[in-house]
C-alpha cells in the first residue's frame, strides 16, 4: 500500500495496514513526520515544545488504543474523576465535576452542582440532553448559536459552558460552527460513556507520545518511510490512478492501492477534478495561536488545566504540574482557538493581553515579566466547521485511491482521534479493494 502524508492519519493508515498483514510505503513532504502534531527544539526556550498543546479525552477510543499499541498510554495523566475548571474575572473559578457514575447521570449531577447556575439554567441543560437524544439532524445547516437559541439554552450556560467547549472542540466560535457536529461531539464526549469526557493531558511532547513511536513501529515491522518527498501531480487512466509524480521522480502505481492522507488545501491542487469539487475546494482553515511563558520561581496555576471564557487566552496549562517543564522556572502554555483575528496580531499585543489574565489567575506573579515567551502560530490548524459543511468520504472517483485526514467525513471535528479513525478506515478500504482486485 502506498500512503502519501506522514501526519497522524497517514501513520495510522500505515500501522493499520501492517496490523492486517500488508507492508506500507509512506511518503512525506516535510523533513520530519507528524504534520500538525509537531514537536521542535527551541533554542531560546532551551527545550522541546509542541506546535500547540493537544488535549486527548477519554472518548478518543481509537487514539487511546493506538497509544496502547505503541506502549505510550502511561505517558498520559487522566483527570479521573472527570473535572473541568473554568475561570472568569467576574466570578472566579468554577468546577464541572462529573462523578464516576453511568452516563448521562454523571453529567446531570455535574451540571446540577456547577456553581452560579439558576434552576432555569439547569432545566435548559436537561433540554440539551433531550436534543442530543433526539439526534443532531434536526439542526442541519444551523449554527451552534442557533441551536442554543432553539433549545432555550440560557445566557449563563451558553457563555460559561457551551461557548468555551465549542471553541475548544471545534476550533470555531459558536456563531459560525456547525450545530450537528457540535452535538455529535458532545454526545461522544458526555453521553456515550461516562469516561468519555475525562481530560488526559500528556506528560511528554507529542513527538515522544505518538509520532516517533509510530514511525519506529512502522519501520521495525518492515514498512518504508521516505521524507522530503512531495507529491505534485496524480495521473489517472480510466477509473484508476496510475502515476504519482514528485519533482524529480515518479511512482508508478501498479497493484498497490493509494491512500492520500494530505490536507484538503493540498489535495485540491493535485487533480483538476478536485479543484472543481465543492466539498474539497470550499473548505477553509481555522487558525490556532499557542503561547508558552516562563517565569522565574514557581507560581502554580490554581488547576493544572483551566478554561477562561472572557479573555484572549482560552485554555491555560501548568507545564510544571504536568511534569513537562524544563526545570528553569514556572512554565505555562496558553491556547487561543478560532484565532482568525489573533493570527494577525502582533506577539507583544497577545502577550500583554494574556499577562493581564495570568496576573489575575496567579496573584503571586505580581508585576513579574516572563523570562522567555514563545508564540506559535498555526494558520491551518483545522478545517473551519461552518454550518452545513459537507466533507468527502474515504472512497474517491478512482477505485484504487482512498482519502484520509481529519477533514474527511469522520463525524468528528479536526482532531487526532478523527485523523486516526480516518487513516485506519482508509487502510481497511484500500485492502478490501486490493483483495477484491486479486479475486477478479
Ligand atoms: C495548534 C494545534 C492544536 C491542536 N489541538 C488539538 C487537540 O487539543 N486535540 C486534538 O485531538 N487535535 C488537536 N489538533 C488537531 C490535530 O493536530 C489534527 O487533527 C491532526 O494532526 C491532523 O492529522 P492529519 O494526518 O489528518 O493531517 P496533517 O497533520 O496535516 O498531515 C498531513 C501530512 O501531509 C504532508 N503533506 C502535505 N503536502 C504533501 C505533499 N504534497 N506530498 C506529501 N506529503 C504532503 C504534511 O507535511 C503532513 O505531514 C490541533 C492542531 C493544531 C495545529
Amino acid at each position: 500500500m502506498i500512503i502519501i502524508g506522514g501526519g497522524v492519519a497517514g501513520l495510522s493508515a500505515a500501522l493499520e495496514a501492517q496490523r492486517l498483514g500488508v507492508t506500507p510505503r509512506l511518503y512525506e513532504a516535510a523533513p520530519g513526520l507528524g504534520g500538525r502534531v509537531r514537536s521542535f527544539y527551541d533554542r531560546r526556550w532551551g527545550g522541546e515544545l509542541d506546535n500547540g498543546p493537544h488535549l486527548i479525552i477519554g472518548a478518543c477510543s481509537a487514539l487511546l488504543a493506538l497509544l496502547d499499541q505503541l506502549d505510550t498510554r502511561a505517558l498520559l495523566d487522566p483527570v479521573d474523576p472527570c473535572q473541568y475548571t473554568f475561570w472568569r474575572a467576574s466570578d472566579g473559578l468554577s468546577h464541572l465535576r462529573c462523578p464516576p457514575l453511568p452516563a448521562p447521570l454523571h453529567l446531570l449531577i455535574g451540571l446540577f452542582r456547577f456553581p452560579g447556575l439558576t434552576m432555569k439554567d439547569r432545566l435548559a441543560a436537561v433540554r440539551l440532553g433531550w436534543s442530543l437524544v433526539q439526534g443532531a439532524e434536526k439542526w442541519a445547516g444551523q449554527s451552534v448559536t442557533q441551536w442554543a437559541e432553539g433549545t432555550g439554552q440560557t445566557e449563563a450556560l451558553f457563555q460559561r459552558l457551551w461557548s468555551p467547549l465549542c471553541l475548544a472542540a471545534l476550533n470555531e466560535p459558536p456563531a459560525s460552527a456547525d450545530a450537528p457536529l457540535f452535538l455529535a461531539t458532545l454526545k461522544e464526549t458526555f453521553l456515550d460513556q461516562a469516561a468519555g469526557a475525562i481530560p488526559m493531558p500528556a506528560r511528554v511532547t507529542l513527538d515522544r507520545l505518538l509520532i516517533t513511536p509510530a514511525a519506529q513501529k512502522i519501520r521495525q515491522q518492515g514498512g518504508a518511510i521516505t521524507t522530503r518527498w512531495r507529491l505534485r501531480q496524480i495521473q489517472t487512466e480510466g477509473n484508476r490512478v496510475t502515476v504519482l509524480k514528485e519533482a524529480k521522480a515518479s511512482l508508478s502505481v501498479q497493484k498497490d492501492p493509494v491512500v492520500l492522507a494530505l490536507p484538503s488545501r493540498v489535495i485540491s491542487r493535485l487533480m483538476p477534478e478536485w479543484a472543481e469539487q465543492k466539498e474539497i475546494n470550499t473548505m477553509e482553515s481555522a487558525p490556532i495561536v499557542s503561547l508558552y511563558f516562563r517565569f522565574d520561581g514557581l507560581h502554580p496555576l490554581p488547576e493544572t488545566m483551566l478554561g477562561c471564557s472572557d479573555g484572549v487566552g482560552q485554555w491555560f496549562f501548568d507545564r510544571c504540574a504536568l511534569g513537562m517543564d524544563s526545570g528553569q522556572g514556572q512554565e505555562y502554555a496558553v491556547v487561543i482557538s478560532g484565532a482568525y483575528r489573533e493570527i494577525h496580531s502582533a506577539s507583544e499585543e497577545l502577550v500583554a493581553a494574556i499577562m493581564v489574565q495570568l496576573q489575575q489567575l496567579v496573584p503571586s506573579l505580581g508585576d513579574q515579566q516572563p523570562s522567555v515567551v514563545r508564540v506559535v502560530r498555526e494558520r491551518f490548524a483545522s478545517f473551519s466547521p461552518w454550518p452545513g459543511i459537507k466533507r468527502p468520504g474515504t472512497h474517491t472517483a478512482w477505485e484504487n485511491l482512498f482519502l484520509a485526514g481529519d477533514w474527511t467525513d469522520t463525524g468528528l471535528p479536526a482532531t487526532m482521534e478523527g485523523a486516526v479513525r480516518s487513516g485506519q478506515r482508509a487502510a481497511r478500504m484500500a485492502l478490501e479493494f486490493q483483495a477484491g482486485s486479486r479475486g477478479e
